[in-house]
């Protein structure tokens, strides 16, 4: 997932750091390390236990292929798995994007004739971001074991999610199921990067081979604290993101006689006044139904103010009480600005003819880049201050329904699996690949399917990526649980 450590550490901290008179969890004080292995075992059948630990090594293996991106080099990978599937008695295929740089394939049949509007697509990236190895305490390829963590860059993001899904596949294959649908296995290259080798290439390419009406991407998350699992938040849709560019024009000059026109000076204020602005909030079907859900794990105060959230006459001050008690809540119910970058001038001498600032906006669904830039327009008010929209705006999918049968399935499924946890939609304010899925008429979700604390996931895209061993475990039993709810007739 690209860039999401720091949105976690807030989500999660809406999750956790009330929970006075909600889930009582708080035995562990702050800064106290939390123990190792905290989760609990896995409680259905023994042959999921030996799974796990099957799938463990999987991913101990390709942790140890290093798929850093760039270049990616996720081919190795790919063979990697086709080994495993060919043991299995699966073909797979391999799909070449690039040099070096392949997808894989693999599919569980229902029946002679494939429908694909029917079919489940089980999807995971292979590449990985780039390790600064002097600040990791291991070798981030080395997969180390160590006091029940697995280390290593990808353990969570995304490969440890590849080797989950890759287990509940072969896991159909052993037990002989009946499938209802058919099964497809896939293995995508360059999430990180999204270029031309990333699951857009792929559409473009191979379409035919993975078409499917649903699927299962990362995306989502399973919170955990002091070994219990606070909820489940399964991605259903996601924020669109722009990039626009501020920009202030004035009359160049020497810097020993000041003027009014000042570039500089014209571009700050129009930041100030953008910083100043919030956009309205707007809650969606997915975001109303997240805040209902989150109500009840909040101390009694702010659970009242999130459940007024909704309400004509409390709404916009519950709004207001909620979007201070966390920005990531802030960020669910608006359009975002985020100033990012800044230029101007050459010299310290010379007053530029131009300023620059670009500003990162994550529009909710369904909003457009255009009325919000008619807006921050009027609140700038000057002639001189001009906004460009780049050209690499994020994708507007529509969201995944919370009606249909294969979401239910993953809510059954999880709260089985994590003894009556709440399991929420999620609305994230970052993208996935999963947006191009849904533009393909695919019904995807977005789960990371591992009990995960705040310090795991603060680690993602981070130093010492670690997976705690039993919560990989639980996230193996996880998506077996899925799949069989979804794809096996009883
Ligand atoms: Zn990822």
């Amino acid at each position: 997932m690209i860039g999401k450590q720091k949105i976690w550490m807030a989500i999660l901290a809406a999750g956790m750091s009330l929970g006075t008179a909600g889930m009582v969890m708080a035995q562990n004080g702050p800064g106290l390390p939390v123990s190792p292995a905290p989760v609990a075992t896995i409680n259905n059948a023994s042959s999921t236990t030996a799974l796990g630990q099957e799938a463990l090594g999987w991913l101990v293996e390709l942790i140890k292929i290093n798929t850093t991106n760039p270049p990616g080099n996720e081919e190795a990978a790919a063979k990697y798995i086709a080994g495993i599937l060919q043991k299995e008695g699966i073909s797979s295929e391999i799909l070449p994007l690039a040099s070096g740089r392949s997808a894989l394939v693999a599919r569980l049949k229902h029946a002679a004739t494939a429908d694909p509007s029917r079919a489940l697509l089980l999807v995971a990236h292979m590449d990985v971001v780039g390790v600064d190895k002097s600040k990791w305490t291991v070798d981030p390829f080395g997969a180390t074991m160590k006091d029940g963590y697995l280390y290593g860059r990808g353990a969570v993001d995304d490969k440890g999610m590849l080797a989950a899904n890759l287990a509940a596949f072969v896991a159909l294959k052993r037990a002989g199921s009946r499938l209802n649908r058919d099964v497809i296995f896939l293995a995508t290259c360059d999430e990180e990067a999204f270029g031309d080798p990333s699951i857009k290439g792929l559409i473009a390419k191979n379409w035919d081979k993975f078409a499917a009406g649903f699927a299962i991407n990362e995306g989502g998350v399973v919170i955990a604290k002091d070994g219990k699992v606070q909820y489940t938040a399964v991605q259903a849709s996601e924020k669109v993101t722009y990039n626009v560019d501020v920009v202030a024009r004035g009359t160049s000059g020497h810097a020993s006689i000041p003027l009014k026109d000042n570039a500089v000076l014209h571009l700050a204020t129009a930041l100030e006044k953008i910083g100043n602005y919030s956009a309205p909030v707007h809650l969606t079907a997915v975001t109303r139904r997240y805040f209902e859900g989150v109500a009840s794990l909040q101390d009694d105060e702010l659970g009242k103010w999130v459940r007024s959230l909704d309400t004509p006459d409390r709404g916009e001050h519950a709004a207001r009480v909620i979007s201070d008690a966390n920005p990531a809540w802030s960020a669910m119910l608006r359009d975002t600005i985020s100033p990012t970058m800044l230029s101007a001038g050459v010299r310290a001498n010379v007053i530029p003819a131009e300023a620059r600032a670009t500003l990162n906006i994550r529009l909710l669904p369904g909003d457009t880049i255009g009325v919000l830039l008619a807006e921050l327009n009027k609140i700038v008010n000057d002639p001189q201050v001009k906004f460009e929209i780049q050209t690499n705006a994020g994708l507007a999918a529509p969201t995944s329904s919370l009606e249909n049968d294969f979401y239910t399935a993953i809510m059954k499924a999880a709260a089985q699996e994590f003894a009556g946890a709440p399991v929420l939609p999620y609305q994230s304010t970052w993208g996935t690949d999963s947006a191009q899925l849904r533009l393909h008429n695919v019904q995807a979700y977005g789960l990371v399917p591992f009990p995960l604390t705040e310090d795991d996931l603060k680690r993602m895209h981070g130093n010492d990526e670690r997976i705690p061993v039993a919560a990989f475990g639980k996230g193996v039993a996880l998506m077996v649980r899925i799949v069989n709810e979804f794809a096996v007739s009883r």
